[in-house]
């Protein structure tokens, strides 16, 4: 079967090479000339793991193929995904205006019958939306059927958790249309993936409500994380006896500087802008982006507290993107925070596995650094914000050593506080008591 994507990025990129995977003839389109050529010589532009190598074997078995060109990816596909972007609005609403776009050329071109499938994440209403603008823009009546069928992957993970999903959520009005999709999905099938067969509606609210949910979760636990240190609790323990109870889970129980990425903030807006438009005020919702926006200030408050204030000082900060295994700096947590840090007057030393360019060209004056001791050379304190595994088991004599003052602020609750203190350093986390260094 030919199928095509439109939108190379995180999404689109990594569905293309899954299906080709699966055996699919796949044309990946995108209207980014210069990513597309570089794709088309296996030069990915994005950093996910596995993804070159799915490339690479994509274009070595005749699998996949890339274009610039619509009609090039509407003539012999049966399915069309479109995987471009929805971001948000300066009202919060998701902007679908390059969902729009590819609806028209896909009008504009189609040959026959087609299922055109919505990756993208995008509010409830929009598959009729499509629907009407192909209507529109069809220069012959060819029949074709509006598939929601949206995407659980997450950044850092991407082709494992496209490979082995939780489940397949596919809405459709048609039968025909629900009977390719399924086959297009027939390995999900085979390794007995759960399939939430629905209406276009449920699919794409099925989509909103997961993304709020989690981000709720996490604003949840930081809320609680905060408490704890006001009433000298340890949010380590608490999640963790929180997370055996079966009906919480132990997933998104992590404390933090607050979520980020391309996804939660912008579909949390998304939900309450749908919210508002339907009557119906979307409380939890509010409260979770409030609390994350928050988050981030409380953040910037502990280490202008360790620290004695920043103005002046210099601090060597571990991680930019949003959550470790991926290059991704939209919406990141720690890019705000060392932006903060820099409009106040401290002197930054940054390091990223994956970021590290993108970053500091966002950060204007940081000083990349080619590694965690390097970053710390000369600082007042290292401030550790993306726990990439990297992170996970630096070397705290060399660390201290680099360090001026042996303070560590550890937003991910990385380490274990006694023993940073028996390393002799000043530790400070989130939700548990701060460490002073261990005498002797
Ligand atoms: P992205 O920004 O990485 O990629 C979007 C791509 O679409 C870009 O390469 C862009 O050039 C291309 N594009 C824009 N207009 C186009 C057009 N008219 N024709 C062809 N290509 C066009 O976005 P992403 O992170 O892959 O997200 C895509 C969608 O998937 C969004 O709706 C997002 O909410 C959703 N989603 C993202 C993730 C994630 O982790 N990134 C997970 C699940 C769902």
């Amino acid at each position: 079967m030919h199928i095509s994507v439109i939108g190379t990025g995180y999404v689109g990129l990594v569905t293309g090479c899954c299906f080709a995977e699966f055996g699919l003839t796949v044309v990946c389109m995108d209207t980014d000339v210069r990513r597309i050529a570089r794709l088309e010589k296996g030069d990915v532009p994005l950093y996910e793991p596995g993804l070159t190598e799915s490339v690479a074997k994509g274009l070595r078995d005749g699998r996949l193929s890339f274009t610039t060109d619509i009609a090039k990816a509407v003539d012999q596909a049966l399915v069309i995904f479109i995987a471009v972007g929805t971001p948000s609005r300066s009202d919060g609403a998701a902007d679908l205006s390059y969902v729009e776009e590819v609806a028209k050329g896909i009008a504009r071109y189609m040959t026959g019958y087609k299922v055109i499938a919505t990756k993208s994440t995008v509010p409830v209403g929009t598959g009729e939306r499509i629907r009407d603008v192909i209507r529109a823009h069809q220069t012959e009546r060819y029949r074709f059927d509006i598939v929601s069928n949206p995407e659980f992957l997450r950044e850092g993970s991407a082709i494992e958790d496209f490979l082995r999903p939780n489940r397949i959520v596919i809405g459709a009005e048609s039968a025909e249309a629900i009977a390719i999709m399924k086959d297009l999905y027939r390995p999900l099938y085979l390794i007995e993936t759960p399939f939430v067969i629905t209406d276009v509606a449920s699919a794409e609210m099925i989509k909103y409500a997961s993304n709020a949910f989690l981000a709720a979760k996490v604003s949840f636990i930081n809320e609680i994380a905060n408490l704890c240190e006001r009433v000298g609790a340890d949010i380590q323990v608490v999640a963790k006896g929180m997370g055996l109870d079966h009906r919480i889970g132990a997933k998104f129980l992590h404390a933090g500087p607050g979520f980020g990425g391309s996804c939660f903030p912008k579909d949390l807006a998304a939900l309450i802008q749908t919210g508002e438009q339907a009557g119906c005020e979307m409380r939890i919702a509010r409260a979770t982006w409030k609390a994350n926006e928050e988050q981030r200030r409380i953040m910037v408050e502990k280490i202008r507290t360790a620290l004695g204030g920043v103005k002046g000082k210099t601090v060597g900060v571990l991680g930019l993107s949003f959550k470790p295994n991926t290059d991704d700096l939209r919406e990141s947590p720690a890019l705000w925070i060392a932006e903060q840090l820099l409009t106040e007057g401290c002197a930054l030393r940054v390091y990223d596995p994956a970021a590290l360019e993108e970053g500091t060209r966002v950060l204007q004056g940081a000083v990349p650094c080619a590694d965690a001791y390097d970053a710390a050379q000369g600082a007042d304190a290292l401030l550790l914000i993306t726990e990439w595994n990297q992170f996970r088991n630096l070397d705290f004599d060399r660390i201290k050593s680099a360090l001026r003052r042996p303070l560590f602020i550890d937003l991910r609750n990385v380490y274990e506080p006694e023993r940073l203190a028996a390393f002799g350093f000043q530790y400070v986390s989130v939700g548990r008591p701060d460490r002073l260094p261990k005498q002797g």
